[in-house]
């Protein structure tokens, strides 16, 4: 087979670099980095320490509004897609990569893989939702991490396209979650000295607009001082600025600041963390997969497996509310599973094959 991967952000290139070692092993797959996360912190560092190959491509498209973003890479993806005559396009998620990749394909007649397909907020302001029910309407092969995945899937007609292989970050998670020794990791702050990590801290990741516009960020920031340990929060390229003059205004002392730290730390830090405090879906699965209570300040579920027991709560942004839900202890069942049994990737590829052959698409 050959096929045309295209990411764009960071949790894709994670994604990307399970499935893309087995896909190599017997098929050709020809890599485009449509550009949208483009620090290296936020993408070549992944590169590197996943192994990645670097892109054939890279469009360079970021910013803008969301039209002019997804615009811009679907003339691009457009391209590329006539020029590479892939079998297939593999695309992972619910970036404005993913929508523009789509879209591009389904009007070429290129069979269409999406991996994370069914993930469903049932919130249309969520502008994620939309690129995810649109990729998945139009792919040809739709593969699912959960079984309510596979239930959202069928309540929208998709059922006969779609397979349960598990979830890619699970395969991440259990290659990568001893790559880096805990005594190793050292934070570069953002304010430019590098500091060891604390023998107790709490991980926050908090990226959404609604969560870091300058009143959520204060309150989330309040919240954080009051906390019995230390607050690691490495901040996301978008709200450096802001975080940077909200700790100044409130003189915090709990929270570090740091640079976006790569995937192989990222995952140190949620082995040790005390609990873990997100809005991100990717750090939702991955406090699941290490046992550790987790609380999510969203007004929507992503994940609704995480949030048995209370492993994982919904939170708002208001401070009494964070400090009740990670008060309330955690009940972990060991037996429960629902991601898979780490084997994704391997099922990923061989879904691509046989829906191949059954189609004669070869
Ligand atoms: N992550 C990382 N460095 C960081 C923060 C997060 O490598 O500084 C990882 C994290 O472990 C998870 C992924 O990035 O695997 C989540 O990405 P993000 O929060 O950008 O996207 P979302 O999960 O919201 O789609």
């Amino acid at each position: 087979m050959r096929v045309l991967t295209v990411v764009g952000a960071r949790p894709q290139f994670i994604k990307a670099a399970v499935v893309s070692r087995v896909l190599r092993q017997k098929h050709t797959e020809i890599l485009v980095h449509t550009g949208q996360h483009f620090d290296y912190n936020m993408s070549e560092q992944f590169f590197e320490e996943l192994n990645l190959k670097k892109p054939d491509y890279n469009l360079g498209i970021s910013g803008g509004s969301h039209a002019q973003m997804t615009g811009k890479m679907m003339i691009a993806i457009e391209d590329v897609l006539i020029k590479e005559k892939p079998d297939w396009l593999l695309i992972y998620g619910d970036t404005n990569s993913t929508l523009a990749a789509a879209l591009a394909a389904a009007k070429l007649h290129i069979p269409i893989c999406h991996v994370e397909a069914g993930t469903r907020t049932h919130c249309m302001t969520n502008p994620e939702e939309i690129n995810r029910i649109c990729a998945d309407h139009l792919s040809n092969l739709l593969l699912v991490c959960t079984a309510s995945g596979m239930e959202e899937l069928s309540r929208e007609g998709l059922e006969e396209r779609s397979v349960l292989v598990g979830d890619p970050m699970y395969d991440a998670f259990l290659t990568y979650r001893h790559a880096v020794p805990v005594g190793k990791l050292e934070l570069s702050l953002l304010k430019g000295r590098k500091v060891k990590l604390p023998a107790e801290y709490y991980y926050l990741t908090c990226h959404r607009e609604e969560n870091t516009n300058d009143n959520g960020l204060e309150e989330l920031f309040k919240t954080m001082e009051q906390l019995d340990a230390a607050v690691i929060y490495p901040v996301h390229p978008r709200n450096k600025e802001r975080s940077i003059r909200m700790s100044d205004k409130l003189q915090t002392k709990n929270i570090i600041l740091s640079e976006p730290v790569g995937y192989l730390e990222s995952i140190c830090l949620v082995n040790h963390a005390k609990k873990i405090i997100t809005d991100s879906g990717g750090l939702q699965r991955e406090a699941f997969f290490a046992e550790k209570k987790c609380v999510t300040i969203l007004d929507f579920i992503v994940w609704p497996e995480t949030m048995t027991d209370s492993r994982n709560q919904l939170s708002s942004i208001k401070s009494h509310d964070i400090l009740e839900k990670l008060n309330t202890p955690q009940t972990i069942n060991s037996g429960y599973a629902p991601f898979g049994d780490g084997n994704a990737a391997e099922k990923i590829v061989d879904c691509m094959v046989r829906k191949t052959k059954e189609d004669i698409i070869l």
